[in-house]
């Protein structure tokens, strides 16, 4: 069973007692920032000169410096950039600034699973990443809940770094909603083989290809666009609320049996094969050696697959559906 930490397990005058950098002001920094903050946590954000975030966090309270200045003054420091610029962000503006004692954050393990940033030993490496968006995180805290988080420590020079970790998991109202011990390792590879497999790359797949199955054999696309996308956001509700057995105790009978039948030869075999080999491409680092080569080449492939979808009949249906859908809005 997997170690749960709440509240009472966390110490918040551990962190209240250092002081902390949060690097990058978008989804997840603004959200830590602030609830540190408020949580009262000495922070200043490090942002670019030109960055259109500084006028935000100005806006909202919060000191902001460059990355290089915050890493200075900071014994924490968050690093909630982009993952694909983290290693030139460290390289510039934190490893010339860390000293013994001080403390490396991060809100996922990509950089560190995979070497492209390799800390000193005598700093304490940690992650606290909330399992929600960062705009969820801080709403959360300030309606006095949290979001889920989980922890994990890939060096301890100080033997007391899981403990500095749940004291920031708490700063931000992680420890409210329960705190879950795991590694950089674990964090990286099921983050990155779940958005792949099953969250964003699978669910788009599957609509896209039912979408198309019911377009090409004369269907109205309005209709297929109902039957495969919409209709998902309600599926899911009720997997979120009771898993399988909820969905299937909402749908009729004769969904449900289609449901049994079909549904492995759908995902079958093959695909499992093939998400093994996905699972496999994650572990050894290829997939985050060709994603660092497509970034670094200027995003070519991304590009073009963007342009793909966004041109798709799928897509192209749901944005003249949506306008004519007064609830969509209301709903999300
Ligand atoms: P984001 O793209 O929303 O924001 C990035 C921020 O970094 C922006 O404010 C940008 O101005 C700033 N920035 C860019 N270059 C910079 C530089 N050189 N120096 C300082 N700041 C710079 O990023 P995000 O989605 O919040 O992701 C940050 C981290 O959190 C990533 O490691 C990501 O994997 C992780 N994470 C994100 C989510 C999420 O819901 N978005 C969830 C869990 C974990
Ligand atoms: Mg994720
Ligand atoms: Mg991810
Ligand atoms: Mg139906
Ligand atoms: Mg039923």
């Amino acid at each position: 069973m997997a170690e749960l930490f709440y509240d009472d397990n966390a110490d918040l005058s551990i962190i209240q007692g250092r002081k902390v950098a949060v690097l990058g002001y978008g989804s997840q920094g603004h959200a830590h920032a602030l609830s540190l903050r408020d949580s009262g946590v000495d922070v200043r954000v490090g942002l670019p000169e030109g960055s259109k975030s500084r006028a935000k966090a100005e806006e909202q309270g919060l000191r902001v410096v460059t990355a290089a200045e915050a890493a200075a003054e900071a014994d924490v420091i968050m690093v909630l950039v982009p993952d694909p610029i983290q290693a030139d962000v460290y390289k510039e503006a934190i490893e010339p600034n860390l000293k013994d004692g001080d403390a490396l954050f991060f809100g996922h393990g990509f950089n560190i699973r995979f070497g492209f940033i390799k800390p000193p030993a005598g700093v304490d490496v940690c992650m606290v990443a909330p399992k929600g968006p960062g705009h969820l995180v801080r709403r959360q805290f300030e309606e006095g809940r949290g979001v889920p988080c989980i922890a994990a420590v890939e060096q301890d020079a100080t033997g007391k770094a899981f403990d500095l970790a749940l004291s920031y998991a708490k700063g931000i109202g992680g420890t409210r909603a329960g705190v879950i011990k795991t590694t950089f390792t674990e964090e990286t590879e099921t983050d990155l083989f779940g958005e792949q497999a099953v969250l964003c790359g699978g669910a788009s797949a599957l609509v896209k290809a039912g979408f198309e199955t019911l377009v090409e054999a004369g269907y109205q696309p309005e209709i297929a666009y109902f039957e495969c996308l919409h209709e998902l956001k309600l599926i899911v509700d009720l997997m979120y609320e009771g898993g399988l057995e909820k969905m299937r105790w909402s749908v009729s009978e004769t969904a449900e049996w289609g449901d049994y039948v079909t549904g492995p030869r759908i995902i079958n075999d093959n695909t499992k094969a093939e998400m093994k080999k996905v699972l496999g491409e994650i572990q050894d680092g290829t997939f985050a050696k060709n994603w660092m080569a497509e970034y670094k080449a200027g995003l070519p492939k991304y590009n073009e697959y963007k342009k793909a979808d966004a041109d798709h009949t799928l897509e192209t249906t749901g944005k003249k559906l949506r306008k004519l859908m007064s609830w969509v809005d209301e709903e999300a």
